[in-house]
């Protein structure tokens, strides 16, 4: 009999969800994929095979809680698996704080702790957290894998965390910790498989979608990221403003008297390429647009990118890749081109069919500083976590 190993990447109004069939030799196989939307209102489901075919799909004409939900999803893959069995989930969860370098197998300890995290990812934890408690109780014996997007970033070190605050902030985990690791964890995988030279180098990931960040790679371990103390930092992104001085939030308070939640709504909802265009988060439309103000959100991001790459150099002392990735990263090569002409300094150059091609090496041959395009996989680096930690736990028993 083969084992299932199911996905979970839970958010505040939507999850999404992925089956892997983990074979004898360790390979995963997707065997589906899909989501939940409309949470809290009136959800929707959806399962669609890797083809795109569409497997299952369901719709509630009221609420119904994530719990029934969640009872749904298992049922449905229940009857999807046949004869194989569910061995157990993995589960996207934002913060791991300091103490987890390294996914966890979750009991009543480790959800206490990850739930102390909660005022460190307010808008993102509790969403994660929810699916692990609803499926302890649905399913008790199921082993449950949390995945931390901080993870892979835990090798960072004291200077490159830090902020330059009194020691009790510090003290207290006020510091950086960077973000979309399991993105970075793939990359950095994925890379030895096919790059082994540069991935063994200096390599700077530009992790471009909604959400995005970049991250600095010295030999498969992260040395430095964007992101900070919060998902906020760094480059700006679809609606959230990346870096920006702190004198802004005094002057938001002091002169502009908004409140906490204002200010937040503003920093994550309202800015980035939305707030600065006036027109809207998608990068697509931003590109084909004539409008002005849409030419400078995309400028500004592509200058950012550059900024950001020249500061993750000099973090590593060097520089031998520079990777792409997610929905921007991926499908791009006008942006991809960009960034590659406008860093030439850095001994970065674009081989203009490969980009247009979009996968694998852009650079020409001999390029100082080679570029790649590398779809992530945040699902599969979950699934595979998940296998090696069952993997861990069948060898000690
Ligand atoms: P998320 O962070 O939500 O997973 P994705 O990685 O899917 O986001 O990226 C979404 C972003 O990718 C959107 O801003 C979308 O406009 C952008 N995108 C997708 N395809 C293209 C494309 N061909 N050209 C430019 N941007 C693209």
């Amino acid at each position: 009999m083969s084992d299932g190993i199911l996905v979970i990447n839970a958010g505040s109004s939507s999850s999404k969800f992925s089956v892997y069939i983990n074979r004898q030799n360790g390979d995963l196989d997707l065997t589906c994929k899909g989501q939940i939307e409309g949470i809290g209102v009136d959800p929707t489901f959806v399962a669609k095979a890797p083809d795109g075919t569409i497997l299952g799909e369901h719709r509630w004409h009221a609420h119904v809680d994530r719990t029934n939900l969640l009872s749904y999803l298992l049922g449905w893959i229940e009857l999807h698996l046949g004869s194989a069995e569910l061995k157990a989930a993995g589960h996207r969860v934002v913060h791991g704080g300091r103490h987890y370098s390294a996914p966890a197998l979750v009991n009543e300890l480790v959800l206490e702790v990850l739930e102390n995290l909660v005022p460190l990812a307010p808008l993102h934890q509790p969403h994660n957290l929810a699916p692990i408690r609803s499926m302890a109780k649905l399913h008790p014996g199921l082993p449950q894998i949390a995945c931390f997007d901080t993870a892979f970033h835990r090798s960072n070190g004291f200077l490159a965390t830090a902020f330059a605050l009194p020691r009790w902030l510090l003290d207290e985990g006020v510091q950086r910790y960077g973000f979309h690791g399991l993105s970075y964890e793939f990359i950095a995988y994925r890379m030895r498989q096919i790059a082994p030279g540069p991935a063994a180098g200096k390599v700077v990931v530009c992790h471009l979608g909604s959400g995005a960040s970049m991250c600095a790679i010295d030999n498969g371990r992260s040395v430095a990221s964007t992101m900070g103390f919060t998902a906020l930092d760094g480059l700006p992104m679809g609606t959230r403003t990346g870096q920006l001085d702190a004198g802004v939030l005094l002057y938001l308070l002091q002169e502009k008297h908004m409140s906490a939640d204002e200010i937040q709504r503003l920093l994550y909802h309202q800015s980035g390429l939305l707030g600065m265009s006036g027109i809207s988060n998608d990068m697509r439309l931003l590109m084909s647009s004539g409008d002005p103000h849409a030419k400078e959100a995309v400028d500004f991001f592509i200058y950012r990118i550059g900024r950001e790459l020249g500061s993750l150099a000099a973090a590593m002392g060097g520089l031998d890749a520079v990777v792409f990735t997610a929905g921007i990263g991926e499908h791009s090569a006008e942006l991809r081109a960009r960034v590659l002409r406008e860093n030439a300094w850095l001994g970065l150059a674009v081989d203009n069919d490969a980009n247009t091609r979009g996968e694998g090496c852009i650079s020409p041959a001999g390029a100082v500083c080679s570029a790649w395009v590398i779809p992530t996989d945040e699902e599969l680096m979950i699934a595979m976590h998940t296998r090696d930690v069952l993997k861990a736990r069948a060898a000690a028993e």
